[in-house]
């Protein structure tokens, strides 16, 4: 059944800014108020989530992490910006394999699945995902799900 992409994007929002410190912000950008396609509400809301926490987890201070839901003609386009660490360009392609995290992660723990769930996740949609990121600089990752009226 049809779910509102922008709705359920702001709901997930929510619980992760309330976990992070309070000099940090996650701003949302919304090219429409609502907006309503065939998705799974489940999948999307784990790609989102797991986008957003790695964005979030992998920044310092004060920086500030922004989601951005923009609209083409037959795709919603989800980009997630952030700030912080950056991924060494030598390693960028080792990204979405099972258990690989990057050398410059420090101390910041996880398991190195979530980019693969992701992955399966955008394919089950019919999907693509992207990214761009410079060490120290930031990492910009870009979902695009079909719209399925
Ligand atoms: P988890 O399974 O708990 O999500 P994880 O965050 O380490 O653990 P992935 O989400 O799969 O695993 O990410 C894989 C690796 O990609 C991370 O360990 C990190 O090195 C790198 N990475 C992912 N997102 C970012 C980001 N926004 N900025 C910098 N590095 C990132
Ligand atoms: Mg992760």
């Amino acid at each position: 059944k049809p779910i509102d992409v922008v709705k359920l994007t702001k709901a997930i929002l929510e619980p992760i800014r309330e976990s992070i410190s309070l000099s940090s912000n996650i701003i949302f950008i919304s090219e429409k108020e609502t907006f309503f396609t065939n998705a799974d509400e489940f999948l999307l809301s784990t790609i989102l989530t797991n986008l957003l926490t790695n964005a979030v987890k992998y920044s310092r201070n004060n920086e500030d992490v922004i989601i951005k839901i923009e609209f083409e003609e037959e795709n919603i386009l989800f980009k997630i910006i952030d700030q912080g660490i950056g991924i060494p360009k030598a390693e960028q392609k080792n990204l979405f394999c099972s258990f690989y995290r990057a050398s410059n992660v420090g101390d910041v723990s996880g398991t190195g699945l979530g980019l693969t769930i992701v992955q399966d996740f955008v394919d089950i949609h019919q999907g693509s995902i992207s990214f761009k990121s410079e060490l120290d600089k930031g990492t910009t990752f870009v979902v695009k799900i079909p719209i399925r009226k």
